[in-house]
């Protein structure tokens, strides 16, 4: 792995980590992808290129600046709480990765999840807790195939046959999303879990959202038999979870690491990311 350091960070204001956030850029290569972040005072943790190789651009201790505004259950300070992680590719994920690239983040990611007692529920792309700003990382993304490497969660879709008493919007919550905007939760949605359909569909790029003018998400068959196999899977994993006594003792040694961020993020101006 190698070392280039950016001084876009601060300390992570004394929260633990629990989730992490991957994005998609549309720059090639890790030389690219850096120059844009530096030319816009933004960081990751990590940036993974094309060829498997990574980049460490920030201390896991620190808060870097990569999910801006946003939110993901309930959590609207994302950047003190996850680990962001940039992948190169030609299109904000919208091309496919490369294999390499993704089995280097498939183990940087397990790394991760084993050091920090992440919940499956809590790995999540940049779309999902931005859903009006961001596309990233994408509907390339092979999200089905990371969870089968335990990154992440995916889902049975016979469960999307059950009847509900929630609504759409409502399920939708209760996986995490944000819904103040809520045709563009939707996409994002569609995104992730059902890549098919909103290629299908005819999800694109513009105005960042990937949403379709006049095309309502939830109004489709197939759109809320997956939100409702999702919310199923996501239910029973915090469920899972919630039983789980947690021993964690890390969160003392973070706000330790957080005081010495203090000192060097101070140096930069205080940035709204
Ligand atoms: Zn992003």
């Amino acid at each position: 792995m190698r070392e280039i350091l950016l001084p876009y960070y601060n300390d992570r204001r004394g929260k633990s980590i629990n989730t992490l956030v991957i994005h998609a850029s549309a720059q090639h290569t890790s030389d690219a992808l850096m120059a844009k972040l530096i030319e816009r005072e933004l960081s990751s943790h990590y940036l993974v290129d094309e060829k498997g190789e990574i980049t460490r651009m920030v201390p896991e201790a620190c808060r870097a600046w990569h999910a801006g505004v946003g939110e993901w259950m309930g959590d609207k300070d994302l950047n003190s709480t996850s680990i962001g992680i940039e992948m190169c590719n030609g299109l904000f994920g919208e091309e496919p990765f490369t294999d390499k690239q993704i089995e280097t983040l498939t183990e940087l990611c397990q790394h991760l999840i084993d050091k920090y007692n992440i919940a499956p529920t809590q790995i999540i792309g940049h779309a999902d807790l931005a859903p009006g700003r961001k596309i990233d990382p994408g509907s390339m993304f092979p999200w089905q195939k990371m969870a089968e490497n335990g990154v992440g969660l995916w889902y049975d879709m016979q469960e999307g046959n059950y009847l509900t008493l929630l609504s759409h919007e409502k399920m939708l919550k209760e996986i995490g999303y944000g819904t103040d905007d809520l045709e563009a939760t939707e996409w994002a949605f569609c995104r992730h879990f059902n890549p098919q359909l909103y290629r299908f569909l005819g999800g694109k790029l513009g105005a960042n959202k990937g949403t379709i003018e006049g095309l309502v998400l939830h109004d489709n068959p197939e759109y809320l038999r997956t939100l409702k196999a999702v919310y199923a899977a996501y239910k029973n994993a915090r469920d899972l979870q919630s039983t789980i006594v947690d021993t964690s003792y890390k969160g003392a040694q973070h706000s330790l690491y957080g005081r010495f961020c203090g000192a060097w993020g101070n140096l930069k101006k205080a940035s709204t990311y």
